[in-house]
């Protein structure tokens, strides 16, 4: 199951709307033929915020917000931050 550290992250269902609603924004750009995954500096820009939040978790390297992976949710273009941070 979850590390104890889980009760810091939203809760699964929460979790599980969020990575669908990630999947979606992306799935729609690819159909629309727009770019799906972000550019380096786009990439690299997103995680230096990232690495100065509050709300990363380094070790697990997900936001406590989303839950969200974001070594994969960076990459992704239509993604944005819960925080309004990028
Ligand atoms: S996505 Fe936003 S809220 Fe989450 S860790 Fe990154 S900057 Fe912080």
């Amino acid at each position: 199951m979850f590390k104890s550290s889980q009760s810091s992250y939203p809760s699964q269902s929460k979790m599980l709307k969020n990575l669908l609603s990630e999947a979606y924004k992306t799935a729609k750009q690819g159909l629309c033929g727009d770019r799906v995954l972000a550019q380096k500096e786009t990439v690299d820009y997103r995680l230096g915020i990232c690495a100065t939040c509050d709300k990363f978790n380094a070790e697990e390297k997900r936001c406590t917000l989303c839950g969200c992976f974001m070594m994969v949710k960076a990459n992704l273009e239509a993604s944005n931050c819960p925080d309004n941070k990028w």
